[in-house]
């Protein structure tokens, strides 16, 4: 089978046997990509610090007949996220993107749109506070992924929320109103609707990552994982993670 080219970015990888690695990767080209790399741990030249979660590499693989698995044949690093330093929070950050990445493409759909997103998210993901985003990136997954409600109405009556004080319930997909909310609902602020609604328009460079505490559109980033793990229906191991981080 003939080799093939793609720019990608690492999500995974796993020992397999001896000195193979199974590597999961999401590939411009034909979206999340499961492949074997065959003495990854031995072969400095072939893959030397190209398979860390989230580096941006050029991979050369190709499709076995009959194997579900593909061969990743060799990666050029394009960009490195061990380029800078790894703090624990900047551990932290890169785990939730990549798990996320991971969770929600399914395999073999080309996504360029997220491919895109991801690039621009790492760029912001150099210096901390990694607040925001990590905000833009979930906020901008659950839209793509088609999981997104409209945040302006309530989700049970259809009525406007601009304005007045809006809710989410761990069992319910959209936003709801005073009225319609449930028992145990947690508020999401006008302003962190506002926020989500800004981001939906423009690009992660534009909001300033500087002066990001925590607890900003902390309720945002529930309500976005509550319908994120609703949708795949497990918890992620990085949102416990994130819950820690400081
Ligand atoms: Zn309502």
């Amino acid at each position: 089978m003939p080799l093939k080219e793609s720019e990608a970015i690492i999500l995974r990888t796993y020992p397999l046997r001896e000195a193979d690695l199974l590597v999961t990767f999401f590939s411009r080209v034909e979206g999340k990509v499961h492949a074997v790399a065959r003495s990854a741990k031995k072969s400095k030249r072939r893959f030397s610090g190209a398979l860390e979660p989230l580096t941006y590499v050029r991979a050369y693989y190709e499709d076995r007949e009959r194997r579900e698995l593909a061969r990743l044949d060799s990666c050029d690093v394009l960009n490195s996220p061990l380029a800078r330093e790894v703090t624990y929070s900047r551990a932290v950050a890169l785990a939730h993107v990549a798990e996320l990445l991971d969770e929600l493409l399914p395999d073999r759909e080309a996504n360029d749109a997220a491919f895109r997103l991801s690039l621009s998210v790492l760029e912001e993901l150099k210096e901390p506070p990694f607040w925001m985003p990590i905000t833009y990136f979930e906020l901008w997954m659950t839209r793509l992924m088609g999981y997104l409600p409209d945040l302006s109405e309530c989700i049970v009556c259809g009525r406007e929320l601009n304005g007045r004080p809006a809710f989410f319930h761990a069992l319910t997909d959209g936003l709801l109103c005073p009225d319609d909310k449930r028992l145990a609902s947690s508020e999401i602020s006008a302003e962190s609707r506002t926020l989500a609604a800004q981001m939906l328009r423009a690009p992660a460079e534009n909001f300033a990552s500087s002066g990001w505490t925590k607890s900003r559109a902390a309720d945002l980033r529930k309500f976005l994982l509550q319908t994120l793990q609703r949708h795949i229906e497990k918890k992620l191991v990085t949102a416990g993670m994130l819950e820690k981080m400081g």
